[in-house]
């Protein structure tokens, strides 16, 4: 039997018809995970800004979507997915504040006005803190030549996103674990402190025994900007002894568990290797040689970041992101 059949909310004598999903249709630019569930890959082209990986799940009262990109074109790629489904969006998950997450979040908003978003308050700190700093940055940069020709839109999207930080927040702050049913879907949303940012929310479905992770896991390299290696690595156990048996990464295709497995001793081994004092270069190659089915021929920019993230491991640059 074809999967993803399961939801039938008929509500045959209300005024408002609750959405009916008799067969999983086919999205557009989406990969379908099954039971109702649908992946639309973010995109990362060389020399530009990435967007992180979507996720449209639907629930009996409406559509939920994790994440919501950073190019407008992602954001159109998820509206074309809601059409085909012909469901309202009823609520956005953001599994943390990064603009490659959360830069979609304003013009969905838009089209769909009553939309609750989810997510923690950890936007709070980042919009003072770090994309303040990064804003400042930015614009120093611009006026003074130094960005590529190449990325000067990316640049200029995310400052005009930053500077609608406001719109970026949760409705529904959760800073704790919680189960609860959203669009009348079940769903375990969990907590991970200290990780890829100050706060990384990641969602278990139970009755899909599915993790949806946002960039607890990254591709093609672990994305160390704002993380605590240490508090990252404890997530990752707790995802390995979740009960998962797939795993929706941040940026890369759908792991199974023994995918997602090899992928957490990689960046296990690379964190150990950049702990310790050896050249910083073996562990960049330890890291290729751990995650090589997954970077391909993207050998080049996955040793670029991995050697620089290592440096910022080894000379201590994240270890304020540790901090209580
Ligand atoms: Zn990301």
């Amino acid at each position: 039997m074809r999967r993803g059949v399961a939801l039938a909310a008929l509500a045959l004598a209300s005024c408002t018809p609750k959405p009916v999903l008799l067969e999983a249709p086919r999205l557009p630019d989406a990969v379908a995970l099954g039971s109702a569930t649908w992946l639309i890959p973010g995109g990362f082209e060389p020399g530009r800004s990435p967007d992180g990986n979507s996720v449209i799940l639907a629930g009996p009262e409406g559509a939920i979507l994790v994440d919501t990109g950073r190019h407008l074109g992602h954001v159109e790629a998820i509206e074309r997915g809601f059409r085909a489904l012909g469901f309202p969006l009823a609520a956005i998950v953001n599994t943390h504040w990064h603009l490659d997450h959360v830069s979609g979040n304003p013009t969905l908003r838009a089209l769909h006005p009553g939309v609750k978003v989810y997510g923690t308050s950890a936007i709070d700190g980042a919009l003072t803190g770090f994309l303040a700093t990064s804003a400042d940055a930015s614009r120093k940069a611009l006026s003074d030549g130094s960005v590529p020709e190449s990325a000067i839109p990316d640049v200029k999207g995310d400052l005009a996103t930053i500077a609608r930080g406001a719109e970026l927040r949760a409705d529904v702050v959760v800073d704790e674990p919680r189960d609860l049913s959203i669009a009348g879907r079940p769903l375990s949303l969990r907590i991970a402190r200290r990780a890829a940012t100050e706060r990384d929310l990641w969602i278990y479905d139970a009755a899909e025994k599915r993790a949806i992770v946002g960039d607890l896991v990254t591709l093609p390299a672990p994305f160390f900007d704002t993380a605590c290696p240490e508090g990252w690595l404890k997530a990752l156990d707790d995802i390995a002894s979740s009960g998962a048996r797939q795993v929706v990464p941040g940026h890369g295709p759908l792991m199974t568990i023994a995918e997602f497995n090899g992928w957490h001793r990689a960046f296990t081994d690379f964190m150990a290797c950049t702990r310790g004092s050896g050249a910083l270069e073996a562990c960049s190659a330890g890291w290729l040689a751990g995650a090589k089915s997954w970077i391909g021929d993207d050998t080049a920019r996955a040793k670029a970041m991995a050697d620089y993230y290592g440096g910022l491991i080894r000379g201590g640059k994240l270890d304020g992101y540790c901090k209580a």
